[in-house]
């Protein structure tokens, strides 16, 4: 899970006219856009934790079509099941939890 901050040229609708805004993305999704002259901020509402159960099960997802099956079938089952099957996963899914879970944590401020 990765936040990413770009900067873009846009229409600012309190300076009236086009502005340097600061976008930030949660992975792939928009997370907030920032007007760097007025500080004008749009969020946008991120579901982290649907987004980073989404990304953890694209990630193990190593046998889809069980995985998919089981995933459909009982949503909040898989998500409580997954600390076993992570456990199994070698380190490298460890180091990314943890990248993840501080990414996460900013938002449960
Ligand atoms: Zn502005």
């Amino acid at each position: 899970m990765k936040q990413t901050e770009m900067e873009a040229n846009l229409h600012c609708t309190r300076c009236q006219e086009e502005t340097l805004h600061s976008i930030v993305y949660v992975n792939d999704q928009m997370k907030s856009v920032e007007c760097t002259e007025c500080h004008q901020k749009i969020s946008v509402q991120v579901d982290i934790m649907k987004e980073f159960y989404k990304e953890v099960y694209e990630k193990i997802a190593t046998k889809p079509k069980r995985m998919t099956q089981e995933y459909k079938a009982n949503l909040n089952g898989f998500i409580s099941r997954l600390p076993i099957r992570v456990l199994s996963k070698p380190y490298r899914l460890m180091r990314y939890l943890n990248e993840s879970y501080k990414v996460i944590k900013q938002y449960k401020k």
